[in-house]
């Protein structure tokens, strides 16, 4: 389905425009909407979605809840930690609604996709004017209409049997790179993820509509992508089954236009050969891999539900470095599992030294409600936890660090970014093997790519000088 189909939701769109022209025109002033996101990447881009309907509709961005007429809060469900921060965040919109009635106020994302949820923030959070789950993203100008028109909290919690609503409008992050979204869902059931009972199953985007949008992309100057899903390697599956995720990168590939091409995340059991081999030969694919692994015990693995060992990880690792000589793979690993015990842990610190991964995500389990493992018995100690992080992380720290020691004066390729974080005199921008590198070069190299003396290698990040103009 194409959103411009949709007339309902592009009458709401062109009556809540006309509106806020009649506003500016009584008031001199745009109305300005806030949008604040927790999670990961699909909900970064969900959001540049929500701002693109917002920008639309004549609402200009503003990072401060103060000056808002509009404010979403974007949330998450995969960690306890942002649950707690958005109700920490929505309770003290209280008196910002008290002193300002007319001020909206939205909360969206997969936290209220959770069974029971939406109600729950809505008996809690009175004040709040709408409520909307992940599958129903697109009909908000709708709800914001609805909201705008009554004083009781809009609420709409789809279920999963919907189509993808293509042509949504997209206000992307400015720079060089864009993210874009190929499929939504996960049919995997990890024991501890929630993701499944929250985005659904798998739905994958036509190969036309990704391609175009891609080409789009381009056109509008970005350099970089980044194709999204929660699990990019069984792509197609859901569709004919015969134009798979190796396909697409063959396609993408090939647009003018476009420098690098990255893709996140990759589930271990979906790597192909194929897959592999396409990321041997299509130039723009970079030589970065993010292949969670979670656990070095297939005793845990199993009870993860992952679906392979970790001898099958190690022999895919092994495949992946044989066809991509120096890719770097990072990876994402839970410690504190239910039932796991010090040999366990001891397995995934042995398969981390084996491994030598190039940075990696680590994580303390913690249980999310209406998942099989919040359920399970032998729950380990928070002090057992922590221990083991610790260790995990000097483990990987070390290593981080002896993998980027190798980098010292060579010269890498990075696609710059802007200027560093950290020192307003300095660039900065990334290696294809993702490797952040802050170096010291003209600002004319901002958005292209630049080749950079490494000088002094650090454990999170490169130090370097620009040796020549764009690459
Ligand atoms: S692959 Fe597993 S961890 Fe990843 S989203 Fe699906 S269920 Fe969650």
């Amino acid at each position: 389905m194409r959103f411009q189909e949709d007339k309902n939701i592009l009458e709401a769109m062109k009556y809540i425009r006309r509106q806020n022209e009649l506003y500016y025109n009584r008031t001199g002033r745009k109305k300005l909407a806030m949008i604040t996101t927790y999670g990961c990447q699909m909900n970064v881009h969900d959001s540049e979605k929500l701002r693109g309907m917002l920008n639309y509709m004549g609402y200009a961005d503003t990072e401060n809840k103060e000056n808002a007429d509009l404010i979403i809060y974007n949330t998450c469900c995969v960690r306890e930690h942002a649950e707690e921060r958005v109700y920490g965040n929505v309770g003290a919109l209280y008196s910002l609604k008290q002193e300002r009635p007319d001020l909206i106020i939205g909360i969206c994302g997969c936290m209220m996709q959770q069974e029971g949820m939406a109600e729950n923030v809505a008996r809690r959070f009175p004040f709040v004017d709408i409520i909307f789950g992940t599958h129903n993203l697109h009909s908000f100008p709708e709800l914001l209409l609805k909201a705008l028109q009554s004083n009781n909290t809009v609420v709409e919690i789809l279920n999963d049997d919907r189509n993808i609503v293509e042509g949504v409008p997209i206000n992307r992050a400015k720079g060089v790179s864009a993210w874009v979204t190929i499929m939504y869902g996960c049919n995997n059931f990890c024991s501890y993820c929630i993701v499944p009972h929250v985005r659904g199953r798998e739905k994958s985007r036509s190969r036309e509509d990704i391609l175009s949008e891609i080409r789009d992309i381009a056109r509008n100057g970005y350099k970089e992508i980044t194709l999204l899903g929660q699990n990019v390697n069984s792509y197609g599956k859901d569709l004919h089954g015969n134009y798979l995720f190796s396909d697409l990168l063959v396609d993408i590939d090939k647009i003018e236009g476009i420098d690098r091409v990255r893709f996140m995340t990759s589930h271990p059991k979906d790597l192909s050969d194929e897959l592999i081999k396409a990321m041997a030969s299509c130039k723009k694919v970079c030589e970065h891999l993010h292949l969670p692994v979670q656990s070095g015990s297939n005793n845990i693995l199993s009870k993860m539900n992952r679906k392979y060992t970790r001898e099958q990880y190690l022999d895919l690792i092994a495949r992946v470095r044989k066809s991509v000589p120096d890719i770097a793979i990072t990876t994402d690993i839970i410690v504190g599992f239910p039932g796991e015990t010090e040999q366990d842990f001891q397995d995934t610190l042995d398969l981390v030294r084996t491994v030598k991964f190039d940075s990696a995500f680590t994580f303390m389990y913690s249980p999310r409600q209406g998942t099989r493992a919040a359920k399970m018995k032998d729950q380990i100690d928070k002090d057992v936890k922590k221990q083991r992080l610790n260790e995990l992380l000097e483990v990987q720290n070390f290593i981080t660090g002896q993998k980027n020691s190798v980098f010292k004066n060579r010269i890498v390729e990075v696609l710059v970014e802007g200027t560093s974080k950290n020192d307003p005199n300095c660039l900065s921008g990334r290696t294809r093997t993702n490797k952040l590198v802050n170096f010291k070069g003209s600002p004319e190299l901002i958005g292209k790519l630049a080749h950079v003396k490494v000088t002094n290698p650090k454990c999170w990040t490169l130090e370097g000088e620009a040796i020549s103009e764009e690459v």
